[in-house]
């Protein structure tokens, strides 16, 4: 009778000692008692480029949970306020993985209600391009293949560095999604880097990176913020740009209500065609792949 006797004393104080520590490292409301959790490692995502990226490079790791904060519906984050339910999602996951370079304006409250929270920056040592005037830096990154490139392998290392058990598979992961990513943006500048025309006009700042990448020129940003409507001396100044660069193509995006183009259009007689910054869509691990190659198509048709 004294083997079980010890080995029940040994059990409660194994759970004081875990409710203990549990205690210890909860902050608030609803932090998970990690040491019930069977081994999953949740990590959350802020928003769609990041989810697709992180399904990849966690594909099939044992154990490993992704999870996106905001439906693929959001779009961008660009002045997003956290709701109490993105914060009970973030208290039940140990990393959050976010695109950073401002996207997240969030980030502070994150930090101070969930400091046990590991965060990884998927910006991380990318140059960043200066947004106009009041604005800070563009945190479109993902846009440019060459960046979305460089943010899963950021993400591929910290995930490693963290969950060190997989970091194997982390990497092997991160390096097959960076082989399709690589093929694609090859096949990217032999279908576009002859383009004739090389201006182009778009909707909300979504695309300097993109631009950049392929050496096209925004010759004019006709909605900068979504839902804004440009004003009648915005639309004036944009269908003058176009006028007097005899630009035939304007770029819609297919998150954004495409009234103004279409104003801008009827005058100008330009066409309307849809870019995709990947803000949205399918939930699958191509589907970046996917909306960057009909982008490519776009513009193949668009600039000749
Ligand atoms: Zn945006």
């Amino acid at each position: 009778m004294r083997k079980p006797a010890i080995l029940l004393i040994t059990a409660v104080l194994l759970i004081t000692v875990s409710v203990f520590l549990s205690a210890c490292q909860g902050q608030t409301q609803t932090a998970p008692d990690k040491s019930t959790t069977d081994k999953t490692l949740t990590i959350v995502t802020s928003f769609y480029p990041m989810y697709i990226a992180a399904i990849n490079v966690a594909k099939d790791v044992p154990g490993v949970k992704v999870v996106n904060m905001t439906p693929p519906v959001t779009g961008c984050l660009h002045d997003y306020q956290l709701k109490p339910d993105d914060l009970k999602t973030l208290s039940e996951a140990q990393i959050f993985v976010v695109n950073g370079a401002g996207m997240e304006s969030f980030m502070d409250k994150v930090v101070s209600q969930l400091p046990d929270l590991k965060i990884v920056d998927a910006s991380k040592g990318i140059p960043l391009i200066k947004g106009d005037g009041e604005e800070g830096d563009n945190p479109h990154l993902w846009v440019s293949i060459s960046n979305a490139i460089q943010q899963v392998n950021n993400i591929g290392l910290q995930l490693a560095a963290l969950d060190p058990e997989h970091a194997a598979q982390y990497s092997a992961n991160t390096t097959a999604y960076t082989d399709q990513l690589e093929a694609l943006r090859v096949k990217m500048h032999q279908t576009l880097d002859g383009a004739q025309k090389r201006d182009i006009i778009t909707f909300h700042e979504a695309f300097p990176y993109f631009a950049r990448e392929f050496n096209l020129n925004i010759a004019a940003v006709i909605e900068r913020e979504p839902g804004s409507e440009p004003s009648a001396a915005e639309l004036a100044d944009t269908i003058e740009i176009i006028e007097k660069s005899q630009i035939k193509a304007l770029f819609a995006e297919p998150q954004y209500s495409a009234t103004a183009a279409e104003t801008i259009a009827r005058e100008t007689g330009a066409q309307i065609y849809i870019l995709d910054p990947a803000v949205t869509g399918d939930m699958e691990p191509d589907a970046y792949l996917k909306i960057m190659e009909t982008n490519m198509k776009t513009l193949e048709e668009a600039l000749n």
